[in-house]
């Protein structure tokens, strides 16, 4: 690589904060530019808005945060936060319900609390700098604007004082409210369309005290969606400092979920899941309920750009957004910055040019199960639409497959069999490809459901009758998904395998 003296990271949310990290191992110095004062203990700021609502980490982000933040778990539990392994987590849908212990041992707590944890780990890092009260307000290039050699800034005081920070790479990680491309416009460079998917989504979020009485019963439920009736997802998780928050969401904008306390108890108590409601009454009331409305999921094709600059990344939410509900955000964030570190071994060893058109390529190729993940999820709704010129391909089908696969699982778990619930669940929390849900041999054993309506519904998608024809049919009908996973997962992959 041509000069590893210094990166500049736009933003201090989560995506800021890993990037920071990972890059402090290749850069001499790392420059993190952040708009807000960073408290100095946990709290919502103003630059997060998202963060008042409950963030999950799912078990892959988990994975790579441990990478990066050994012991981050431990962190949050010193402070607090819940410790995922002392509690049930009760899953509810149109099938039935299933009570599990958590699989990895983790830490429930806010997003202030975690963003602090691993916000205090950066900051002891000998070779990352925080810039804080400080806006970027523009992107500093090379005369024929194909190299972006920094940063221009505006700090947040009374003054205003305009400033400038050169960089050999600027990543930007500011969020949804990124302003890469009209920075890149103004520069002379057009940006293709992204994919959008028309959501209207909405969420509203209470938090209650726990007292002890209730603490003892305590049970994490999760609530699933059934968009076709119309009903609502509802979370009940907890934080830290016996805290607990509820959550609704639905998406299609036909409903968003309420944020008038009296409406917020009725809704609850519409779930599938009626304990909420129920645990809920035994709960004190103490913030919200507040709501979260946002029309779209945007994820933008940088690296359909032939002439994408040198010296300018994007990545978390800046770079693809997604609907909350399937808790991908962070992890989406944790594996990119990854895969930016993935490319910089490479590069190291046998240096190749256009090194950020590939590393987005790369990136791409890293968050396709999750953005088509959650887009089969998201499409059930009415009202919600893919706007792109590729259409996501296997929507029907994975919908119905999906549908009777936790039909089963639902089945076997009430019997005492989680492993087949498992599966899904590592598929959806990104550990797991799609090929180890989606192929013939559990297509086989789920088919097998004298002639359910799921059943009638699957085998009109598929087509095909002869099981031997079953592979090549899910083939041609469900993306591939091969260079998402790399050969770090093949540990966890044959751990599962083993059980
Ligand atoms: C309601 C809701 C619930 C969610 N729940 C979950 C969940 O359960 N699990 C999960 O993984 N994800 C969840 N997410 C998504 C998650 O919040 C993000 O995906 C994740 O935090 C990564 O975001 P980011 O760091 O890219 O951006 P952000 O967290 O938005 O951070 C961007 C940062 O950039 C700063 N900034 C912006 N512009 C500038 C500028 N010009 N100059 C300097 N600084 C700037 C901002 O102040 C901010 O600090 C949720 C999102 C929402 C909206």
């Amino acid at each position: 690589m041509s000069n590893m003296n210094k990166a500049v990271v736009i933003g201090a949310g989560i995506a800021g904060l890993i990037t920071a990290r990972m890059l402090s191992e290749y850069y001499k110095e790392v420059y993190i530019v952040e708009r807000d004062e960073l408290p100095t203990a946990p709290a919502n700021r103003q630059g997060t808005p998202q963060s008042f609502h409950p963030h999950r980490v799912l078990p892959r982000g988990h994975m790579i945060l441990e990478r990066y933040f050994p012991g981050y778990t431990n962190d949050l539990l010193d402070h607090g936060a819940h410790p995922s392994d002392a509690e049930e987590m009760v899953l509810v849908n149109q099938f039935g319900t299933l009570v599990n212990r958590p699989l990895i041992n983790s830490a429930s707590s806010s997003r202030a609390l975690l963003e602090w944890v691993l916000r205090r780990r950066v900051q002891n890092i000998h070779n990352v700098h925080f810039l804080t009260n400080t806006e970027v307000i523009g992107l500093m290039s090379s005369e024929d604007r194909q190299t972006i050699t920094g940063i221009y800034t505006k700090k947040r005081n009374e003054n205003k004082q305009e400033g400038m920070l050169t960089a050999d790479m600027v990543i930007d990680t500011a969020g949804r409210s990124s302003k890469v491309i009209k920075w890149l416009n103004s520069l002379g460079h057009t940006v293709p369309d992204p994919e959008v998917l028309k959501v209207s989504l909405g969420y509203s979020t209470q938090y209650y005290k726990i007292p002890p009485q209730a603490d003892k019963e305590w049970r994490s439920v999760i609530s699933e969606a059934q968009p076709a009736k119309g009903i609502s997802t509802g979370m009940l998780l907890r934080i830290e400092d016996n805290i607990a928050g509820t959550l609704l969401f639905s998406a299609g904008g036909e409903h968003y979920p309420p944020t008038k306390p009296d409406e917020f108890q009725e809704e609850l108590k519409n779930l599938n899941a009626s304990e909420i409601a129920k645990i809920v009454s035994n709960l004190e009331p103490l913030q919200g309920p507040r709501g979260y409305r946002t029309p779209e999921s945007i994820r933008q094709h940088f690296e359909k750009m032939e002439n994408w600059p040198s010296g300018l990344l994007v990545l978390g939410d800046a770079f693809c957004n997604f609907d909350p509900i399937y808790g991908q955000g962070m992890t989406v964030a944790a594996i990119e910055a990854e895969t930016i570190a993935n490319c910089l071994e490479e590069q190291r060893r046998n240096s190749q040019p256009y090194f950020e058109r590939h590393v987005l390529h790369r990136m791409q190729e890293a968050i396709d199960p999750a953005w088509w993940l959650s887009s089969i999820a998201d499409l059930r709704w009415k009202g919600v639409e893919h706007i792109d010129a590729t259409p996501i391909k296997g929507v029907s089908f994975a919908q119905k497959y999906i549908d009777l696969f936790t039909k089963k699982a639902m089945e076997l778990g009430t019997n005492g069999n989680s492993k087949f619930y498992l599966t899904q669940f590592l598929m959806n929390s990104l550990v797991l490809p799609p090929s180890k849900f989606f192929n013939a041999e559990i297509l086989t054993m789920i088919l097998n459901d004298n002639g359910s309506p799921e059943e009638k519904q699957l085998r009109a998608e598929l087509g095909v009758q002869d099981p031997k024809l079953f592979q090549q049919r899910i083939d041609e009908l469900i993306p591939s998904f091969d260079a998402a996973f790399d050969e770090r997962l093949k540990d966890v992959l044959m751990s599962f395998e083993q059980q």
